[in-house]
């Protein structure tokens, strides 16, 4: 069984979401998961800021402008009167869910609540549709068989032994449609995956049930060779490692969720990038496989921020760096790249919510710099079979930007440097124009 999934933009539209059957095999049992209507989501992160300052006005105001885009797009969506009342109830017990939701407390759980509208909307309108045109299928609840845990990780094992039964019970049926992004927590509470979590669903979900395949469906086709919304001329990379692809999604490849590799490659379950504008486009295949010696693709990741200790106490010491990593460890935050000389360590972060905790904890062990403001460029590609020549060529293409970082050799498909924001650009086209 396939599990598909569609992005925003691949359902951003009436006429998109009509032509999902174009790629679609109604004939075959598959899992669908969509996102929410492209614009949905970051309308409803605003709407839940204007509760949350107790701005009722605001949020008011948000919603019937959301709520007025969802009127049209029923009326496009649905030909049958019949069908586009049940639309129009549809589009009615969300929105008024929405504008009652602060009538009491406002808290993140009601939030969460807010910013899980988009995917049901979205879901339930296309299961509305399958049915006005006589296609047969099944809404199946996500929150009924997407669970996190205590440290909000997913668990693959409840999906397996709930989702499985769910699908056993309609052994006729072909298309099952579910909310992608959505889940619920340690505690019951209705909550999600974070931005861009739909893909991370179907990659659960495919693990969750052993699928022979992922697809994700977006609106370009598949991995490119750079960030093309930064650098012009970017290519599609025909076949990606599972690790290859993980470090691109990590470091600022919007086009995947930073985990979402992971639950497929630990399942060995082939992952498809498509391009919904353009299906027969061959797109990116993420397996186990990846050819061998090469430079793959150049990913960015923003918000980083850079910290330096400096202690004489390292020389010659042991159990030096498990202490400064203790620290971070303390605050839950997770440090993403790390350089060290005899006498110092720097190290990044890009969550900095605990930072003046941390910096008050490091100071015991000597000077602490703080950069902020700084990006991680991220090379990726296999470099194991022949490691000569990668380095210089990627330094070369930035001896003329100031490098605060380098790191190389953590893996065999990764050479990392930190640079200043401002200077992001230039090393994405610059780095580009020389490595392809
Ligand atoms: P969806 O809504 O389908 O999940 P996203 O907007 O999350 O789509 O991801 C697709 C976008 O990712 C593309 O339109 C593209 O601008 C952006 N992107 C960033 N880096 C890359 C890359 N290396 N390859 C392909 N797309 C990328
Ligand atoms: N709708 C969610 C978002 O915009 C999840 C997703 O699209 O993957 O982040
Ligand atoms: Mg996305």
């Amino acid at each position: 069984m396939k599990v598909l999934k569609f992005g925003g933009t691949s359902v951003g539209s009436p006429e998109r979401m009509k032509n999902l059957l174009d790629i679609i095999d109604a004939s075959e049992r598959q899992v669908v998961v969509l996102s929410a209507v492209s614009g949905t989501t970051n309308s409803l992160v605003e709407i839940g800021q204007a509760y949350l300052v107790g701005d009722k006005t605001k949020a008011a105001s948000l919603i019937s402008a959301l709520k007025a885009k969802y009127e049209i797009f029923i009326k496009d969506l649905f030909a049958k009167p019949e069908f586009l009342e049940q639309g129009k109830e549809v589009i009615d017990y969300h929105f008024s869910l929405l504008s009652s939701i602060a009538n009491d407390l406002f808290t993140p759980v009601e939030e969460k609540i807010i910013l899980a509208q988009g995917e049901l909307l979205s879901t339930t309108l296309y299961h509305v549709y399958l049915k006005e045109i006589g296609v047969p299928s099944v809404l199946l609840p996500a929150l009924d068989f997407m669970k996190t845990d205590e440290d909000n990780e997913p668990v693959v094992d409840y999906i397996t032994s709930h989702l499985i039964p769910l699908l056993e019970k309609s052994p006729d049926n072909n298309l099952f449609i579910t909310q992608g992004y959505i889940c619920r927590n340690a505690f019951g509470e209705i909550d999600n995956l974070r931005r861009g979590g739909s893909d991370y669903t179907a990659s659960l979900i495919g693990a969750g049930i052993r699928s022979e395949e992922v697809q994700i469906w977006t609106d370009i086709d598949g991995m490119h060779n750079n960030d093309p919304r930064i650098v012009q001329g970017t290519k599609p990379i025909a076949q990606l490692s599972f690790d290859e692809a993980a470090e691109l999604a990590y470091f600022g490849a919007k086009i995947l969720h930073p985990q979402s590799v992971f639950p497929a490659q630990k399942y060995k379950i082939p992952v498809r990038l498509l391009n919904t504008m353009d299906p027969q486009a061959k797109g990116t295949l993420i397996t186990n496989d990846s050819e061998k010696n090469q430079i793959k693709s150049i990913a960015a990741k923003d918000g980083i921020t850079a910290v330096k200790i400096n202690s004489s106490r390292m020389l010659l010491a042991y159990g030096f760096l498990r202490r400064v990593f203790e620290v971070f460890e303390r605050y839950k935050t997770s440090i993403d790249m790390i350089t060290t000389s005899e006498v110092a360590v720097s190290l990044t972060i890009d969550d900095t919510t605990h930072l003046a905790e941390i910096l008050g904890e490091l100071k015991a062990f000597g000077d602490v710099e703080v950069d902020a403001d700084h990006t991680i460029i991220c090379v990726v590609g296999d470099f194991a079979a022949d490691k000569h020549g990668f380095g210089s060529r990627v330094l070369e293409a930035l001896k003329h930007l100031p490098l605060r970082m380098i790191s190389y050799g953590g893996s065999n498909h990764n050479l990392s440097v930190l640079v200043k924001t401002e200077d992001k650009v230039e090393a994405l086209r610059s780095l580009h124009s020389r490595l392809f």
